[in-house]
């Protein structure tokens, strides 16, 4: 073990396992936080299946090729005992009312999990939520386990605080408004808003007690967040949950380069031809013109309502990029729409590159459906939004946006029409989604100051990212807490 008089032994690399869930909006901050990882001399692991590996691939290739000491390890996906078909291992691949396989089928991988973590004795492991049994083994390993919730702190608090006080269950209906207590800013919300394990039984549901077992034995969380718009909330969880958290957010602007955010969440051909249209299409717009509209990696919405949101953004006017995810099998498109919208408005069917696009000096607006990594990539590009959550806990980051920041404005108003569950959701109707973007695009005192916000925002999160900036600082005080972790040694020994 010693070394030879006057020799210097090299330390050893601190070596990190990351494991991401089965769902894009959470394997691409994951992705992003391994790379920084790498990029600050940490030997980054990322524990894939096949189908999803392949999503990642560019953004690990090209860190790698970059010199960071980032990798892959695939693992099967278990589709025979989950009942899916080959190459279905992503929510994003299923229709919404089929997403619960894949939580269910994430039930399944302890074994692979135990299997690789042991084999390869890790010095440190950073595991989504979803897998909470990687805290037992890598306690039996002697090493740290994080988790990671894809999530703000907002969310995880909020959430936090509904299973302890429980106030959702002691009102009187589904639109009765109770107060969530514990938190920093009076927030309400009704029980309609509720993702669906808090309003039913789901494999999540089911798996409860062992995902806050898995929790509560974590060395603490790893957020894409920054502390300059949640930092009561990290002091919230560290009191209410005696958990700790580590601000290394936002991750899409600690990113790197474009050709990084380029590769992000796919990089197939047609993945490439929308990225060449959008981007020289935006390059010929005047600034703050363009609307953004996109809802996520698997948000899917009715024919009728697709057709509602196509006579908005004609008749509104303002120049948009729409990104699309077709209604299986239903003929929603106005006749003769894109014709008539050609030059002021781009459809685009499937992949955009949204970082790219929002951080585009053309675009002066975004729709979206509150997930939280657009929430974050919308509030670093310093936008304004029009909020229209869909599901999970989509409504609780609508509140940070709306309610907290102040930089947006809700796309459907109140009322029964605004549910996490698909047969609770009417149909908004163009007139009410072209108010929202008059709203968030107009000139008015509103519209003014949700962009004054915005833009102080976006600063913020850009010097949270910088060295010695919020978000670079946790992410290295993390990284040197790992590397003093007392039973780094022990866990090591073959
Ligand atoms: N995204 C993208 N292009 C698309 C759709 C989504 O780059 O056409 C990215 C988006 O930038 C974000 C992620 O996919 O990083 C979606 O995550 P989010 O939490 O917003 O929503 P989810 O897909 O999990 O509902």
């Amino acid at each position: 073990m010693g070394s030879a008089a006057g020799e210097e032994e090299a330390p050893r690399p601190l070596r990190v396992f990351f494991i991401p869930f089965f769902a894009t909006g959470h394997m691409i901050p994951l992705v992003d936080i391994a790379r920084l990882f790498a990029a600050h001399g940490v030997d980054s692991t990322v524990l894939l299946t096949p189908a999803n590996a392949a999503l990642v691939q560019p953004t690990i290739d090209h860190a790698a090729a970059a010199g960071l000491p980032l990798r892959t390890l695939l693992y099967p996906f278990p589709s025979a005992t989950a009942g899916l078909p080959p190459g279905v291992e992503n929510i994003s691949a299923l229709p919404p009312s089929e997403c619960h396989k894949i939580d269910a089928a994430s039930l399944l991988t302890r074994a692979d999990h135990d299997r690789l973590l042991r084999l390869h004795r890790p010095d440190a492991v950073v595991a989504d939520t979803h897998f909470p049994w990687t805290t037992a083994i890598s306690r039996d390993l002697g090493v740290p386990r994080l988790s990671f919730h894809a999530l703000g702190l907002f969310p995880i608090c909020v959430m936090g605080a509904l299973f302890r006080h429980l106030p959702h269950l002691s009102v009187a209906g589904d639109d009765e408004p109770f107060l969530v207590p514990d938190l920093p800013h009076p927030i309400h919300m009704v029980r309609r808003e509720l993702p669906d394990f808090l309003r039913g039984e789901t494999p999540i549901t089911v798996a409860m007690d062992d995902l806050r077992e898995g929790e509560s034995g974590s060395l603490g969380v790893v957020v894409n967040s920054f502390a300059e718009i949640e930092s009561a909330y990290a002091d919230l969880y560290l009191k209410a949950d005696r958990m700790r958290s580590w601000f290394v957010g936002p991750v899409a602007l600690a990113s790197a380069d474009a050709s990084d955010l380029a590769a992000r969440g796919g990089d197939d051909p047609s993945a490439a031809a929308n990225r060449e249209r959008c981007l020289s299409w935006l390059d010929t717009m005047e600034p703050n013109s363009v609307v953004y509209v996109c809802f996520g990696s698997w948000s899917h919405f009715s024919g009728e309502q697709l057709k509602e949101m196509a006579l908005a953004l004609e008749l509104a006017g303002h120049p948009f990029i729409w990104v699309v995810r077709e209604a299986a099998g239903v003929e929603w498109m106005p006749e003769a729409f894109e014709r008539r919208v050609e030059g002021r408005g781009l459809v685009i069917r499937g992949w955009a590159p949204q970082v790219l696009v929002l951080g585009h000096g053309a675009v002066g607006g975004f729709v979206t459906h509150c997930g939280w990594n657009s929430v974050l990539e919308g509030v670093s590009a310093g936008l304004p939004m029009a909020t229209w959550p869909l599901s999970t806990e989509q409504f609780m980051n609508e509140k940070v946006v709306v309610e907290v920041l102040k930089t947006g404005v809700r796309a459907a108003a109140e009322g029964r029409r605004r549910s996490t569950a698909d047969d609770e959701k009417g149909v908004v109707g163009a007139a009410e989604i072209g108010a929202a973007l008059g709203r968030i695009m107009g000139k008015g005192e509103e519209a003014e100051g949700m962009r004054r916000r915005a833009r102080e925002y976006g600063e913020m999160a850009r010097a949270a990212v910088k060295e010695a900036g919020s978000s670079y600082n946790g992410l290295t005080n993390l990284i040197e807490e790992l590397r003093a972790w007392p039973e780094k040694d022990a866990g090591t020994v073959a």
